[in-house]
């Protein structure tokens, strides 16, 4: 039996809508019983994008996260829902009885991921089923994946080494992360590259001008631990990537002939610090 999951590659996805479009396109007037009654043509967003912005002034980034069913092992949708209503399938897909679910809103209520939606018309909740009326059949993926331009989204059997999840996973699966594990639902779907915060900046030399300089050292500690040294680029620009929130760092810049700068920088979020000027000495 098959063990089926979903691994989003953020780094990948565009926020282009693709999958979103091909979800409707799927569900919207179609019931596939008893997985889903029809989804609304409005309202519904069994996948959704969530726009992530980060940094300040002209050092922003964009990034979407494919949100969509978790498909938890721990399934607290279904906590206080009726006996059957929701249930885990053999190869891991939650789904939602649409007979056995009617008129029960608290299983929208339920989830912390936000993904059920309630369709007032039906009286029933409903989300992402993982396309298991299609792997019913014998397809071997679903629509989102299937329509994804990038790879963004990579679905397939988690237990079979050969499948293109596994092979994603053993290849950057150190990077693979569940979203929000902190709500203690045990997702099955994980992402690589969920956003986290930067410090990024740029370092010029008081005495030209205020010329931006190429080569200079930046190093980033955590207390006595050196995090990270790089040199700056061509426009006297550094990026430190990929670290963790509300932390304490210590950013120095230095070039030969120089007064070293040094700096305190907290990770509320990512932080853009500007212009470093470095005196001569
Ligand atoms: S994401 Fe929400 S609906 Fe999906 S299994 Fe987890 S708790 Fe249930
Ligand atoms: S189809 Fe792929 S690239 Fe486009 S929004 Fe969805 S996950 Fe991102």
């Amino acid at each position: 039996m098959a063990r089926y999951g979903i691994v989003v590659d953020i780094e990948k996805c565009t926020g282009c809508h693709s999958c979103f479009l091909a979800c409707k396109d799927e569900y919207v007037g179609n019931d596939y019983l008893p997985n889903s009654v029809a989804q609304p043509e409005s309202g519904h967003k069994w996948i959704q994008l969530k726009e992530v912005e980060r940094g300040t002034g002209t050092k922003i980034k964009v990034d979407y996260i494919p949100m969509l069913c978790q498909h938890c092992e721990k399934m607290p949708c279904g906590v206080s829902a009726p006996e059957g209503a929701v249930y885990r399938r053999k190869d891991g897909i939650v789904i939602i009885n649409s007979e056995k679910a009617k008129g029960c809103k608290k299983i929208v209520n339920a989830c912390p991921y936000g993904v059920v939606y309630w369709n007032e018309e039906k009286n029933v909740p409903q989300k992402c089923t993982l396309c298991a009326h299609m792997l019913d059949q014998g397809e071997k993926t679903v629509r989102c994946a299937e329509s994804c331009p990038t790879g963004a989204l990579v679905f397939g059997d988690l237990d079979d080494p050969n499948s293109p999840v596994s092979k994603l996973l053993s290849e950057k699966g150190d990077r693979a992360e569940s979203y929000k594990p902190e709500l203690g639902a045990e997702p099955v779907t994980k992402y690589i590259g969920l956003p986290k915060p930067f410090i990024v900046g740029e370092v010029l030399l008081a005495d030209k001008a205020k010329e931006c300089v190429k080569g200079a050292k930046v190093t980033l500690r955590d207390g006595v631990e050196t995090v990270a040294e790089i040199a700056t680029d061509f426009f006297g620009d550094f990026e430190f990537k990929d670290l963790k929130k509300n932390s304490d760092y210590t950013l120095t810049a230095e070039y030969p002939g120089y007064f070293p700068a040094e700096m305190n920088v907290k990770t509320y979020a990512s932080v853009n610090v500007g212009e470093i000027v470095l005196k001569a000495k």
